[in-house]
């Protein structure tokens, strides 16, 4: 099986709770400490095994690393962990996943070594909002409901305000619209990419 590491968390006695995120679902595996065992970061997408225990969680067993070349790229890897992290609080109590999440995933880190991360990051945060049927086009203002202006201010998931409804720095709604249309950032700013970005990290 192949899955995302989205989440380590350390148990007793240097053994590691290892969450992935797999083609159908987000399931935790118990990894035992050992020296052999190679070493597992937020972020990699491994193969593997599981053997399952009847009372506890299964076992994470015969791991092998599927590596990226960016991995070795610390700023590239320091923001697809980032942008990784965002997945385990937004899908916790799923029960069962639709593949769009891995191959999302999957898509992004093929990019990842000759795109700009930051506007992957705003590119697939779109992909996903679109998916789960949340995406709100700048038209009206999600506080006051009424029509937005020539400037709009961005709320967490990307739900558009008036500037003075949330008191937050404004972007041009020409730009924006043309990037809720398209998901593409291409007529974004590098700064306008920045502030996306930044929301898309408070939670998808
Ligand atoms: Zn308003």
């Amino acid at each position: 099986m192949k899955g995302f590491i989205v989440s380590l968390r350390p148990a007793k006695n240097e053994d590691l709770i290892v969450t992935l995120l797999e083609e159908q679902a987000l399931r935790s595996y118990y990894r035992f400490y050992g020296a052999r065992h190679s070493i597992l970061q937020l972020g990699y997408l491994i193969d593997y095994e599981s053997e399952e225990e009847s009372r506890f969680m299964p076992r994470l067993r015969r791991v092998s690393h599927l590596g990226f070349s960016w991995l070795y790229r610390r700023n590239r890897l320091m923001l697809w962990q980032q942008f990784i992290g965002l997945f385990e609080p937004h899908l916790r109590d799923a029960q069962t996943l639709d593949p769009f999440y891995f191959n999302l995933l999957l898509d992004a880190a093929r990019r990842w070594e000759k795109q700009n991360p930051k506007r992957i990051i705003c590119e697939a945060a779109h992909r996903l909002l679109d998916f789960e049927g949340r995406l709100h086009p700048p038209q009206s203002c999600y506080i006051c409901e009424k029509p937005l202006g020539e400037e709009v201010a961005l709320m967490t998931a990307l739900l558009p305000a008036h500037p003075q409804c949330i008191y937050g720095p404004a972007l041009s709604r020409k730009k924006l619209e043309s990037y809720f249309e398209t998901g593409k950032t291409a007529w974004l700013e590098e700064s306008e990419v920045d502030y996306l970005y930044r929301l898309v990290l408070k939670g998808l």
